[in-house]
């Protein structure tokens, strides 16, 4: 019997996991996907945010300055991409300048730091190539940025080292309350690596962290007290020439009908456009389309008119969980020991570990002991990147293993070596994302073109799968379908 459930590995279920594991408490963690943070957590704008937008008084507007907080004592530890780059809300006349004045007060009355209505030159000497036209902003020095697959792996790989058991490939299907315990029946669809997980479990409590299925998950137990909609926003993503346009995170100031387009390089110094907001019926439905993008970019040039639309190297959408309540939704349910965590939109990236410690205070509060463990690992050794290494380190990295100084990914300059790391790390591996999200290979100007059929023969011989079983992600994406001369011999 464990005494905790998880459900959902994105980032609200990944700092809850990593809090969770410091503790002497037997924890199952359940995830429908095929990776840690394939839900709404690999496809947002990354941004760390400053906590000055979200109305005074609400859970988003307590947490997300929490978690802002918690996430610059988590790094020194973990080692996750984290740069604090500041942001800018920009305004062009009298009537931008009021809301700006508005979002400043607002932010102070959340405890926000650093806080100042600049004007244009100020704007200007730091974004030289902004919209000349720029006459204030409001300037927020602790915004950051981070990569939120990269992030969502390191907390849960922490989580795991502490003896958290992740299930993958696994999703809640029934949920049954007994007197003191629930039973919990999951789908398991294996990839190509077969983990044999038993089909039920017990635990004392359940955490649902389902993100955009979170009302689904609560009506399992019978619970129908919320609803979550499917709001998506779409995004252009460019090529790393593009990044250095700007030097921090871009919004513009938001009206009462739109929150504005925003301007942004990312961690690994791309250029980010987007997102936009429009209600979809389907949760699953993350497609992108012209006439968005579009509009778009159209919005995206009020702020920055100089980006180069041929150097966009891929688009991608990602869905806000947007509930009928407004805010987030923290609380102990009806049914005894469950916890939902839902409707956690933006900026729930940034609040994560905020609402994890909030999480552990309903738990608290219900007489759960956390007893400390005394081999707590806090620490997660950071990835190798050779891209970043300086010579020195490099050559001497390839001299211990020779695997570094093999280039898989030109486009990101990633190493077989990376690639081989990756796989002997705390979360499983079976699928190409997976390497993608962990070492880059793949996320260059060619979009895996060129380093795919090497990365399909690293996993064949180290995971020994049969390469047609080897998939880009989901059941169904896989790469090839075998061997050529087979193909053609079957086909005679
Ligand atoms: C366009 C956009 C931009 C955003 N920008 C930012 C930003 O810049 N900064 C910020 O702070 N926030 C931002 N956000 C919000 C942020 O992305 C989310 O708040 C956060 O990712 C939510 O994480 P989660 O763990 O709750 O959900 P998810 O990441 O969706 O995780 C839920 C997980 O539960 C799993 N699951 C679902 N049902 C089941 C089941 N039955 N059994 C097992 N597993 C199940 C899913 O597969 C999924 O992996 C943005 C969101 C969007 C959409």
């Amino acid at each position: 019997m464990f005494d905790i459930c998880i459900i959902g590995a994105g980032i609200v279920g990944s700092a809850i996991a990593k809090e969770l594991s410091k503790y002497q408490l037997h924890i199952c963690w359940l995830e429908k996907g095929e990776d840690v943070s394939v839900g709404t957590t690999k496809a947002n704008s990354g941004i760390i945010h400053g906590g000055y937008a979200a109305k005074h008084g609400t859970l988003k507007a307590k947490l997300c300055r929490r978690g802002n907080e918690l996430y610059r004592q988590w790094v020194n530890d973990l080692h996750f991409p984290l740069d604090m780059i500041g942001a800018f809300v920009i305004g062009f006349n009298d009537e931008d300048k009021a809301v700006l004045q508005k979002l400043y007060e607002n932010g102070i009355k959340n405890g926000v730091k650093d806080l100042q209505i600049v004007d244009g030159d100020f704007v200007r000497q730091k974004e030289p190539h902004l919209n000349p036209d720029i006459t204030c902003a409001l300037y927020v020095p602790s915004v950051g940025i981070t990569s939120p697959y990269e992030l969502a792996i390191a907390l849960a790989e922490n989580a795991i080292t502490n003896g958290v058991e992740l299930r993958l490939n696994s999703e809640v299907v029934a949920i049954e309350k007994e007197k003191d315990h629930f039973n919990i029946t999951t789908h398991y669809t294996p990839l190509s690596v077969h983990f044999d997980y038993p089909k039920n479990i017990k635990a004392k409590m359940v955490i649902n962290a389902a993100g955009l299925h979170a009302d689904d998950v609560a009506q399992l137990v019978g619970l129908h007290d919320f609803k979550i909609h499917p709001r998506k926003g779409q995004y252009l993503l460019f090529d790393k020439d593009q990044g250095p346009l700007v030097n921090s995170v871009v919004f513009q100031t938001p009206t009462p009908i739109s929150k504005g387009i925003l301007v942004t390089p990312t961690y690994h110094r791309n250029l980010l456009i987007g997102p936009d907001a429009q209600d979809v019926l389907e949760k699953q439905d993350l497609a992108t389309d012209a006439s968005n993008l579009a509009r778009v970019v159209e919005t995206a040039k009020k702020t920055l008119s100089t980006f180069d639309l041929r150097k966009v190297i891929t688009s991608f959408a990602g869905n806000r969980a947007a509930s009928d309540r407004g805010d987030f939704i923290i609380e102990e349910s009806k049914v005894d020991g469950f916890i939902n965590v839902a409707g956690i939109e933006s900026p729930g990236l940034t609040a994560a570990p905020a609402i994890a410690e909030y999480v552990i205070d309903i738990l608290r509060n219900k007489g759960l002991a956390f007893t400390e463990k005394s081999d707590f690992k806090a620490h997660r050794k950071p990835y190798h990147h050779v891209a970043l290494m300086n010579k020195e380190a490099l050559n001497a990295l390839i001299k211990e293993s020779p695997n570094y100084g093999r280039i898989v990914c030109r486009c990101e300059t990633v190493s077989e070596g990376e690639i081989d790391e990756a796989l002997k790390r705390p979360v499983p591996i079976d699928t190409f994302d997976a390497i993608k999200r962990r070492t880059r290979a793949g996320m260059g100007r060619c979009q895996a073109g060129f380093c795919t059929p090497r990365i399909l023969e690293i996993l064949f011989d180290q995971l020994h799968m049969p390469i047609e079983t080897i998939s880009k992600n989901v059941k169904g994406s896989e790469i090839v379908i075998g061997r050529t001369k087979r193909a053609l011999e079957e086909e005679k």
